[in-house]
């Protein structure tokens, strides 16, 4: 799968990711999601890597399952950490991606919300 990389808006983390940003991404109206407008895409933790972590922070909620991070600098939100069925999974937030084009990206909405 194509490498791509990201950041958040410091820059002071970065990631690499192998991703196939031709398959949909997700859309969530949850309460945490849709004010964020995050643009999600879950991939296992083995196909993701960071620099500058220590540079993150963290919010939970919920069933404090998700480890929702951020910059402590700028605030991006450059992806967050869980455990999936298949074991460590790295939600990336879509948007971060370097040379994203959203226009391109199929949405699939996710009713979080309900769920
Ligand atoms: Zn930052």
């Amino acid at each position: 799968m194509p490498l791509h990389t990201g950041s958040c808006h410091c820059q002071n983390v970065r990631y690499e990711v192998d991703i196939d940003l031709t398959q949909p991404v997700i859309e969530c109206n949850c309460s945490y999601c849709e004010p964020k407008g995050f643009l999600l895409s879950f991939v296992p933790a083995a196909s993701f890597s960071a620099q500058g972590e220590e540079n993150l922070t963290e919010y939970r909620f919920n069933t404090e399952k998700l480890q929702h991070l951020f910059c402590k600098t700028c605030g991006v939100q450059p992806f967050c950490r869980g455990e999936g069925k298949a074991g460590p999974t790295v939600a990336v937030n879509v948007r971060t991606i370097d040379g994203i084009e959203l226009g391109n990206l199929t949405r699939l909405p996710f009713d979080g919300r309900s769920a």
